[in-house]
């Protein structure tokens, strides 16, 4: 099994650190607090700057571009706040689905050199599952129902615990932060059920992204834009 799962061995102390760990979070203003401290943090006119010259683009690709511009701003926030668990070096949530749509399915291709799937497996269009697409939980941005066999599997694009790609990283990868004060509730349960990780609140970034990129875009996990990696 998959070193990213806790193992059975330590499964029961596991899930009660967990369940004491929600309880604390529950009681308390913590989260509140630090998504309260990146918000103060961002630089709400740079971020509009991006996505209106993102909304500007003439192709997908300049549009994609823009938006990881965008994210990028979003991060220096979540950086200069320190209110996020996200280290380099913690590579769970490579390891859950990923939800990646055409356009940058093709800018990943180019910039590595890997060949996308021209009709990825369990694809489905923004237009069809709007909500869940926007932002429903826990994986990314994914639609949890039809990509969570994932679950467990490493992203074609991570190579010794680092990301080969982190540049031009999708935009799902940009915005999912776990606004905890570390990794314990990231780690994945061997019967892969339960992973519940307090995010930073991305809906209104997520709406905008795919508002851009446009609701015909089919999205599909990057497993499956690039089976002949995984
Ligand atoms: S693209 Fe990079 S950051 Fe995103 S899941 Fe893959 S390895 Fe992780």
């Amino acid at each position: 099994m998959n070193s990213v799962f806790v193992p059975d061995t330590h499964l029961e102390d596991h899930l009660e650190q967990v369940h004491a760990r929600w309880q604390a979070l529950r009681m308390s203003t913590d989260l509140q607090a630090r998504s309260e401290r990146i918000q103060a943090e961002m630089d709400t006119d740079a971020f509009d700057r991006m996505m209106t010259a993102a909304s500007r683009a003439k192709s997908g690709g300049q549009r994609v571009l823009w938006l990881h511009r965008a994210a990028d701003v979003v991060a220096g926030a979540v950086s200069r706040s320190k209110a996020s668990a996200c280290t380099k070096g913690c590579d769970h949530c490579c390891h859950i689905p990923v939800s990646v749509s055409r356009a940058e399915a093709a800018h990943l291709a180019a910039v590595s050199g890997k060949r996308m799937a021209t009709a990825p497996a369990h694809a489905v269009r923004v237009s069809q599952e709007p909500d869940r697409l926007q932002g429903d939980g826990a994986m990314k941005g994914t639609s949890p129902g039809r990509w969570e066999h994932h679950i467990g599997e490493a992203c074609p694009f991570l190579s010794h615990g680092e990301c080969t790609v982190w540049a031009s990283r999708p935009l799902a990868c940009r915005y999912y932060y776990s606004i905890d004060k570390d990794n314990l509730l990231c780690k994945l349960l061997p019967d892969k059920q339960g992973i519940e990780v307090p995010q930073l609140n991305v809906l209104a970034f997520t709406a905008m992204y795919w508002g851009i990129l446009g609701l015909n875009q089919d999205v599909a996990d990057i497993r499956d834009w690039f089976p002949d990696e995984a």
